[in-house]
């Protein structure tokens, strides 16, 4: 596995196998890898020829200076991880490296980006989308692959793919939960023992929804869910919503299709962020 700072070196390594016709994939990380980061490095090995894997804490996306700072690193612990996977290449450049310069990024992601984790956490899919197109650039991947988990970010991203009319092809991946079904995240390694246990009605809570669907209305799937969080000590519910899977928009009829439902809430002192397909 070769481990890469710069994009010179990057471009350089990357190269010849572009110019051999191989498919790249590259899977974008912040690090403090899990079982979710290591299943999309599992898929995007099924479907590319070579595999770089970016580990970098991208601070334009981050709208609390706070939250940045106690974001997890544990660099030993993630090269380790990325070697099992079978990973090709890691990208591992500075933050000088991404943003040599002050620089101004804007492109218009549509409604989308506006809504509930683009409520809560402002200019949020504007950063994201920035660090995405610079690492697609550096890389000049055929496949990217995203997980599930982070739903609006997918809907992001294609929607910058599509505003560059990027050769690429996004894929997203299923969430990976934990055997008590709370969903993996880097975030999760900051939760105490009690807020471990309160975290779990977020995936309850989802479940509930989706078991339910059926035979409920979805106010009442609505109210029983957000009942479920509200009612647990150490939860400060954000958003509970069942939506279309598009637009993110509350959709009230059940038969619409393409519904899922998303939730977002602080538990202790970390926000936590979760969603499940419902048919
Ligand atoms: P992050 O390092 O949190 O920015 O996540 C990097 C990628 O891994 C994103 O595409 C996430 O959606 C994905 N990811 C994070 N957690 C999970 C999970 N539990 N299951 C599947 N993919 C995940």
């Amino acid at each position: 596995m070769e481990i890469i700072n710069t994009i010179a070196a990057l471009k350089l390594l990357l190269e010849p196998i572009k110019q051999a016709h191989q498919k790249i994939a590259i899977v974008p990380t912040m690090g403090a890898l899990h079982k979710g980061h290591v299943s999309l490095i599992a898929a995007a090995k099924q479907l590319a020829d070579l595999v770089v894997c970016s580990v970098f804490v991208n601070p334009t996306q981050f709208t609390d200076p706070k939250d940045l700072e106690k974001y997890p690193r544990p660099l030993a612990h993630d090269i380790k991880m990325l070697e099992e996977a079978g990973c090709n290449v890691v990208f591992m450049p500075s933050v000088r490296e991404m943003y040599p310069q002050p620089e101004n990024w804007h492109i218009d992601l549509g409604a989308v980006e506006f809504l509930l984790e683009g409520e809560f956490r402002k200019g949020h899919y504007q950063g994201v989308t920035q660090i995405v197109k610079k690492l697609f650039d550096a890389v000049n991947p055929d496949l990217a692959f995203f997980g599930q988990k982070d739903f609006q970010q997918v809907l992001m991203i294609k929607k910058m793919v599509d505003h560059f009319q990027l050769p690429v092809k996004v894929v997203s991946c299923p969430i990976i939960r934990e055997i008590d079904g709370l969903a993996m995240s880097s975030r999760n390694i900051n939760l105490t023992a009690q807020d471990r246990q309160n975290a779990l009605v977020l995936s309850k809570a989802l479940e509930y929804v989706k078991s339910h669907f059926k035979e409920k209305n979805i106010e009442s799937l609505l109210e029983n869910a957000t009942a479920m969080l509200k009612g647990t000590a150490g939860v400060e519910l954000d958003y509970f919503t069942i939506a279309n899977g598009e637009t993110l928009l509350p959709e009230y009829d059940k038969n619409a299709g393409n519904l899922v439902a998303l939730v977002a809430a602080k538990v202790g002192e970390t926000r936590l962020i979760d969603n499940m397909l419902l048919d």
